[in-house]
């Protein structure tokens, strides 16, 4: 399972972080997650829910603000975003475009008690 990787690389980071810190839990976790990222957050949630246990995040919660799909024309330089996989320039009808967000995941924010 995908999301189950990502959860252990996520896990790792902030475990790493949270000793460094000095902390002695970690109690909220905010993901940002792309549409395009491949990871689905409901299934993120899951992983994160069964991975938590007996780890410094056994109470956390995990909280997921997705982020939208969207594109750059190369032709007309226009910016568009996307909730579908038609791939076509809603100004010149280019199919000449490049996703230039939303194709990644990023940890936005860790709380801890110390
Ligand atoms: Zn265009």
């Amino acid at each position: 399972m995908h999301e189950l990787s990502i959860i252990t690389n996520l896990f790792e980071l902030l475990e790493e972080k949270a000793v460094e810190q000095k902390a002695n839990k970690i109690v909220h976790v905010k993901l940002q997650v792309g549409l395009l990222s491949g990871a689905v957050p409901d299934l993120l949630k899951t992983s994160f829910d069964i991975y938590k246990k007996d780890t410094m995040a056994a109470e956390a919660v995990l909280e997921i603000e997705e982020v939208p799909l969207k594109y750059q024309c190369q032709d007309c330089k226009t910016e568009m975003v996307k909730d579908d996989y038609i791939i076509l320039c809603e100004k010149c009808g280019s199919t000449n475009l490049k996703a230039v967000a939303g194709t990644d995941m990023f940890l936005l924010k860790m709380d801890i008690e110390i």
